[in-house]
Order: C-alpha cells, then sequence, then structure tokens
C-alpha cells in the first residue's frame, strides 16, 4: 500500500498542471475526516453512522479541485452525497482501498444517506497514473500479466482525484437510485450480461460470477485477455474495469462522463507493443457512446 506523505503531497502540488476547464462551483458536498475509525459500512442492526469530524484544508481543497472538474451533470449528482469522507491511515475495512456507501433503509438508517470514503492515497496522482494503476491492479486480479499505460494530456492532479471520486460515487448511485431496474440499463447495457448479481458489499475487481453474453462480441477479462482482446474491449467499454461485471459498466461509464475526456487533448491507453485505444475518440461511437447516453440520462 502506497502511503500519503506531505513530501508527495508538496510535490504534486508543484507538477499539477492548470486545466482551463475547471471553474468553481459551489456549493460542494460536505467535506469530511472519519474520525471513527471503528466505522462499520457493513453492519447491519445497530448501525452505527459515520462522525465528520473537520478536515485539512489540503484536503478539503484537492476534493473541491476534482469536483470542480467534473461534468456538471456530474456535479449535480455528487451534490446528492451527505459527505465526502477522508479514511484515516490504518483504516481496517477494505485495505487502503477507498470505496462508495448507501445506507440501506431496511437494515441501517431509514434515511438512505450515500457518501464515498477516499483513501489517502487516492490524493495527489496525476490522471494518468491513476488509471494506470486501476486498470493494472484489475489486470493483475484477473491473473493477467498484461500491463497498460494511459496517456492524458492535460494531466491534471485534480482529475486523478476524481476518478477514484467518481467511481465511488457510481457505486452509491447504483443502490441509491435502483441503477439496475432503469430502462436503458436494462434494455442497452444488461443485454451484454449473462445477469446482475444482486451484492451488498462489493471487493475490488470482484466479478461475483459475471460473465459478458454471447451476443457481447467480447471476452471476459477473467478468462484471459491477449492485446487485441484486451483493446476489443474498449469500443464498448469503458475501461477493462467495467468489464469485470454489470455493475462496475455502469460505475466506469459514470467515471468517464465525470472526467469529460473530450475537454481534453489526450485520452488514451496503450499496450506494450504500442497499440493504443483513442478513448475520447470511441466514446464518441458506437456502444461506448449508446452506455454514456444511457448514464447520461440517469444524471
Ligand atoms: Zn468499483
Amino acid at each position: 500500500m502506497i502511503r500519503f506523505s506531505f513530501l508527495a503531497f508538496g510535490f504534486v502540488l508543484a507538477a499539477g498542471s492548470a486545466y482551463a476547464q475547471c471553474n468553481s462551483n459551489p456549493p460542494y458536498p460536505t467535506t469530511c475526516y472519519l474520525a471513527d475509525p471503528t466505522y462499520d459500512p457493513e453492519r447491519r442492526g445497530n448501525y452505527v453512522p459515520p462522525t465528520c469530524s473537520a478536515l485539512g484544508t489540503g484536503y478539503d481543497s484537492q476534493i473541491k479541485a476534482a469536483f470542480d472538474c467534473a461534468h456538471p451533470r456530474v456535479q449535480q449528482d455528487l451534490r446528492k452525497l451527505s459527505a465526502i469522507f477522508v479514511l484515516p491511515q490504518n483504516y481496517p475495512v477494505g485495505a487502503g482501498k477507498s470505496f462508495g456507501m448507501w445506507e440501506n433503509p431496511t437494515n441501517q438508517h431509514v434515511a438512505g444517506r450515500s457518501y464515498i470514503f477516499l483513501s489517502q492515497n487516492a490524493f495527489g496522482k496525476s490522471l494518468s497514473r491513476a488509471e494506470s494503476e486501476t486498470q493494472n491492479a484489475v489486470l493483475a486480479a484477473t491473473g493477467n500479466s498484461l500491463r497498460v499505460q494511459y496517456q492524458v494530456v492535460p494531466d491534471a492532479g485534480a482529475l486523478g482525484l476524481l476518478s477514484v471520486m467518481a467511481h465511488e460515487a457510481a457505486h452509491a448511485k447504483w443502490y441509491r437510485d435502483g441503477v439496475a431496474r432503469a430502462s436503458c440499463y436494462v434494455n442497452r447495457i444488461r443485454p451484454f450480461w449473462t445477469g446482475v448479481p444482486n451484492r451488498k458489499w462489493v471487493e475490488f475487481a470482484d466479478d461475483a460470477g459475471s460473465d459478458h453474453a454471447p451476443a457481447s462480441g467480447t471476452r471476459h477479462p477473467k478468462r484471459g485477455l491477449n492485446e487485441g482482446q484486451l483493446h476489443s474491449l474498449y469500443p464498448r467499454f469503458a475501461s477493462v474495469f467495467a468489464a469485470i461485471s454489470p455493475e462496475e459498466d455502469f460505475v466506469e461509464t459514470y467515471k468517464l462522463i465525470a472526467l469529460a475526456p473530450t475537454r481534453l487533448t489526450t485520452f488514451q491507453m496503450t499496450t506494450p507493443t504500442g497499440a493504443s485505444s483513442n478513448i475520447k475518440s470511441l466514446m464518441t461511437t458506437g456502444r461506448l457512446k449508446t452506455k454514456i447516453d444511457c448514464v447520461l440520462g440517469l444524471l
């Protein structure tokens, strides 16, 4: 696990490139430090909600900078969160990972509040680094030795944090807003999956038995992907992570909308032979555009 350090923080602030498409756009969601390291998001019955304590200005300003760069519709959706928490170091749930959370009214809180919890190692990374690390962790989790590299211009640090915030907010939304039952999801995304598992707690890159439907024309990452098969995912999925499960398919599409790569000069993924998938271009056509249009309609 990579630990956040003051040195790394200072470096990234100095190296972060300006990104003209980000403008101050309050009101911001409440930002908090999770004061109670025993908070258990999986607890059912006698559930205790997370407690909010003051967040250092460094974290608060980075969260707001990331929010300012999000697609306007995603900003609206992020405002539905009751709070954005930063986790303490050594927080035991998720082993250094960020997560999103919806309080199920039937056994947690009747108000059904939603939150995202950001690991300290989500901060201080450029978008190319954050995306490369995330997608390579997915490949590693499926036993694949292939590794990818994202190229992003301008490679703003605020977008690296936004990618994590948007991913986790989309998981909260999936449950809070019943995305799996939305008609465009049922009609335009679900047919490419064999089914939609009903889950409570989703571990990183857990496919929960999901597979691509025969008509999908794609191969599930757990079945092993060569470079060509990996690239064949990208006209149809927002990322290799999106191809893991129906829920991640929605979540990574939402994240792609949040990042609004059409505003970037370059947003692409390259494999070791030099072959690349131009995500900025692919998202404007075909199945990936159909997914984006569906998710935009849910924001
Ligand atoms: Zn996820």
